[in-house]
């Protein structure tokens, strides 16, 4: 059941071989664990996605969630599903055992995540979200609002949401128009009434867990009434979907406006919300009861902890999505007979078949595909493990290690949310193109992972916007420290590489990161910011080839001597992705030297 979501091979492969999982467990916060700890979490939520998400996702697809005048209505089996992802204890895994957790490092997590992503991404975007919120509560909020609102979802009693989008306002967040007017002080903190409308909620409304914890972000109106401008105006609310007992317990002003039927994804319901709308009224008056959060203003900076959280999360379930569909695709190539290899016998009906993996250009898309899936996976893989040295360094004290450690991750965050969100969705494409005629129905699996992942460059900032966060802002701060550190981390593995037998593959990386070095120096000597991001996506491609070519020659590094058939893979893999990938950097560089305006210069009325 579970074979054809992710290879075990791999992953262990991944975890342990390449990122050495094990390493982590010296570190104090983790020395509770083993390496059969680690396989006991990654093996129930195998069989969490196999046994329970994996059945429900066609149905969670036909039956999308509709509203019925009273409730949100999932199927039985969604509903079910969810709560046992809320069970399973995963939504507070990575945290202290102070607060439920598991201590579990970020990476395992990932890995354990990934089976859950590969069966039904909708069902897991539930936990997902309220992990996410739980651990902004934890950064960021009073002991009171961690007490009330974070620990119920970390025991898997509630569910969160991040409610930033509105209709109007979507990348641009200055512009959203929620209002918060101060109410009173409350032991859950400062308590303001919001008003206004959201967009885009996932999982805004429903009842599937017994409270709904929406974090909002809002602004608050100076003495004259007027919204302050920018995104420095822009506070955080606690805005639950019922009030804590302390607080009278009645629903709260939040209601549902509608749901968005989507492409994809639909396990997860979708909504448009209005807060303070006066459809409820708690103690007797319109307007959502919300607690500040943190400080007035800081609101974007307390949201983004949960957001760069979620862009690791978003480019795991586009791996896994793209991993998924890779495997069904090669299970197919290898089970359908069909023609015969060129030559003399080719038309001869008197011959047997080949498999449809018998043709050279069947296996060129299975190829791209496996580059794109474990490479992908390999990347989110890495960042993970970022993320936990990064916590290791801050609770040794080293607040330098930290800080450089955060940086890499900081610089990384656009790239692993939106690499796998680009090229996993094109190895979705060709899957269904490696099933033909078959791929292009609602009989097999491929189609709709394709529509489940086309979500992911859109949603936690599109493509674009990821591109003009990586060149307008990340590889430029800290004196650009952070992209040192980047490239000395690529570098490393070069010197390693060197002498070795990789050489084509190292040569063909340290070719492309010299001219991404270069390149990067010149644009960022561009004044005009207009002109310099004008291709910021092209840059985001070429950045973002360039770091799982990285990815592709580390791992052939750690797999040393081994020459059975799945290193051979690997090799293979790397070797087409050094020879048919890589090389699209130097066209996308190209452009970007130049400064090219084609786009810039193109004007509304010529189209
Ligand atoms: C299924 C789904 C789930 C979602 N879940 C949530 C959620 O839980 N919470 C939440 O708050 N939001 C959520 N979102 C909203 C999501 O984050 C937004 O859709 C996204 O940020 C884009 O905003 P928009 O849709 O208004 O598009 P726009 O901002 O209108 O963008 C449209 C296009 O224009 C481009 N563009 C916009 N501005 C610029 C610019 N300055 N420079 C260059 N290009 C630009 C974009 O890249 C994009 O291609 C979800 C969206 C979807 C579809």
């Amino acid at each position: 059941m579970t074979a054809l979501l992710l290879s075990r091979e791999d992953l262990r492969f991944q975890l342990y071989d390449w990122l050495h999982a094990e390493s982590l467990l010296s570190a104090p916060r983790f020395a509770a664990h083993s390496r059969e700890t680690f396989d006991a979490v990654i093996d129930s939520c195998e069989r969490l996605g196999g046994d329970v998400l994996l059945p429900c996702h066609a149905l969670s697809d036909r039956e999308e969630p509709g509203f019925d005048g009273e409730a949100v209505r999932l199927p039985d089996a969604v509903v079910e599903a969810v709560r046992a992802l809320a069970a399973s204890g995963l939504v507070a895994a990575t945290q202290d055992d102070a607060v439920g957790g598991l201590q579990l490092p970020v990476l395992v997590e990932k890995a354990a995540q990934a089976w859950l992503s590969a069966a039904n991404i909708g069902a897991c975007a539930y936990p997902m979200l309220t992990a996410g919120n739980a651990s902004l509560l934890l950064a960021h909020g009073s002991p009171a609002q961690v007490e009330a609102f974070a620990l119920p979802q970390l025991r898997g009693e509630w569910t969160g949401t991040m409610c930033l989008s509105e209709p109007q306002a979507g990348s641009s967040l200055s512009d959203i128009t929620t209002r918060a007017e101060y109410e009173r002080d409350t032991p859950l903190g400062p308590r303001y009434r919001l008003s206004g409308r959201k967009m885009w909620i996932s999982g805004g409304e429903h009842t599937i867990l017994g409270n709904i914890v929406h974090l909002v972000l809002a602004k608050v109106p100076d003495a004259d009434g007027r919204l302050p401008q920018g995104t420095r105006g822009i506070s955080l609310f606690i805005v639950p979907r019922t009030l804590t007992a302390d607080e009278g317990g009645e629903r709260n002003d939040v209601s549902l406006a509608g749901i968005n039927h989507k492409l994809g994804y639909r396990a997860t319901v979708n909504c448009a919300l209005n807060f303070g709308e006066g459809r409820f009224r708690p103690q007797g008056r319109a307007g959502a009861v919300g607690y500040l959060v943190g400080k007035p203003g800081d609101g974007l900076a307390c949201m983004f902890h949960l957001m760069n959280e979620a862009r690791i999360g978003v480019g795991l379930g586009a791996a896994a999505l793209g991993y998924t569909a890779y495997l069904h695709a090669l299970d197919y190539a290898r089970n359908r007979p069909q023609g015969r290899l060129p030559g003399p016998a080719g038309k001869d009906a008197s011959q047997p078949q080949v498999p449809l993996v018998a043709h050279a250009d069947v296996r060129r898309m299975l190829l791209a595909q496996k580059c794109y899936a474990e490479g992908g996976l390999g990347l989110v893989l890495a960042c993970a493990r970022l993320v936990d040295e990064q916590r290791i360094a801050r609770e040794a004290g080293d607040g330098e290690a930290a800080a450089s450690k955060q940086r890499l991750l900081d610089l990384l965050t656009p790239v692993v949310k939106s690499w796998p969100s680009q090229w996993c969705l094109a190895g979705n494409d060709l899957a269904i193109q490696v099933h033909g005629g078959y791929g292009y129905t609602r009989d097999y699996r491929v189609e709709q992972l394709w529509r489940d992942n086309r979500l992911n460059a859109i949603h936690e900032g599109t493509h674009g916007i990821q591109g003009i966060d990586l060149l307008g802002r990340k590889v430029a701060m800290h004196d650009g420290a952070a992209f040192e550190a980047y490239v000395r981390m690529v570098e490393a593995t070069l010197s390693r590489a060197a002498g070795g037998g990789c050489a084509e593959l190292a040569d063909a990386l340290a070719a492309r990161l010299a001219r991404l070095r270069e390149v990067t120096a010149a644009l960022l000597r561009v004044d005009d910011p207009v002109a310099r991001l004008a291709n910021a996506s092209a840059y985001l491609e070429a950045f973002g080839h360039v770091t799982v070519a990285w990815v592709w020659l580390d791992q052939v590094l750690a797999l040393g001597g081994r020459d059975d058939g799945f290193a051979r893979g690997k090799r293979q893999a790397a070797r087409w992705f050094m020879r048919w990938e890589l090389p699209r950097v130097d066209a996308w560089l190209d452009r970007l030297a130049d400064n090219d305006d084609t786009a810039l210069a193109m004007r509304d009325e010529w189209f």
